[in-house]
């Protein structure tokens, strides 16, 4: 069954073999909600006045049913409804938190509620600015590995074969990009401060919201690496286990005699 929410995605804390992957081999999570490029730049504009965010923001801030759909906005400019980039999802999946967030602060009038939207609107620049110098950033790429073909040969390369060779300590290969665009480090540490049991640092994200914005909706648990297995040692009948079990009853007899 596909997750469909937050509250259905595991709560236990994330493996740290998904923790730890470097930023061009980490998972790319599905959207959360429909988002197009074309939605984003409201949220953008130069000096916008809370109010203004918060009207942006009122129903559907992006009307698409489905990834192929044109949404309302779009439809309206006679435009075409383009995808988000999969290198953004997760942005777009953190921008939406940041909406959400700022939504629900407004609802329960909260002091911060202001704060929230003007942080809404210096993510959506950042984010909208990543996109801006990304798509040049290819370009460049492109030029440089001798056109469109050859820098695909390069990425699949790197798709193909990095995760073998870094579970085998081994450095990657091919034209390595990060799988996903970090547009504001100090606002999504959100999602990864962790304190030393691998447990979310208090104020930050929880694991199922982690799942679900940042890391997608599937991402294993962590498993304890295996102990050492010491059973043997304490197996009864072996020389070790018995000589303890004897002291312990032999002190236990001690105390409960009467002397
Ligand atoms: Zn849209
Ligand atoms: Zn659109």
């Amino acid at each position: 069954m596909p997750i469909t929410s937050p509250e259905q995605c595991s709560n236990k804390v994330l493996s740290q073999r998904v923790c730890q992957l470097p930023a061009h081999l980490e998972g790319q999570p599905p959207l959360v909600r429909h988002w197009c490029q074309a939605c984003l730049p409201p949220f953008c504009a130069k000096g916008i006045a809370v109010e203004k965010l918060r009207e942006v923001a009122r129903g559907e801030w992006c009307s698409k049913v489905n990834v192929f759909a044109t949404c309302e906005r779009c439809a309206k400019r006679h435009d075409t409804c383009l995808p988000v980039e999969p290198t953004f999802r997760r942005c777009f999946n953190i921008l939406t938190f940041y909406i959400m967030r700022a939504k629900r602060y407004d609802a329960t009038r909260r002091p911060e509620a202001d704060d929230a939207w003007a942080e809404v609107h210096a993510y959506a620049v950042a984010v909208n600015q990543g996109m801006i110098h990304w798509r040049s950033e290819i370009k460049r790429l492109q030029k440089l590995d001798g056109g469109e073909l050859e820098y695909a040969r390069q990425r699949s390369a790197s798709r193909e074969n990095n995760f073998a060779r870094y579970q085998q300590g081994l450095g990657g290969v091919g034209r390595m990009m990060p799988t996903n665009f970090v547009a504001h480090e100090r606002m999504e540490a959100h999602f990864t401060r962790v304190d030393n049991s691998g447990n979310p640092a208090p104020g930050s994200a929880t694991n199922r919201e982690r799942r679900w914005y940042y890391y997608g909706p599937n991402t294993p648990d962590h498993v304890a690496p295996m102990s050492r297995d010491n059973s043997r040692q304490f197996a009864p009948g072996s020389p070790v286990g018995s000589d303890i079990l004897r002291a312990l009853t032999d002190d236990t007899r001690m105390q409960n005699s009467p002397h």
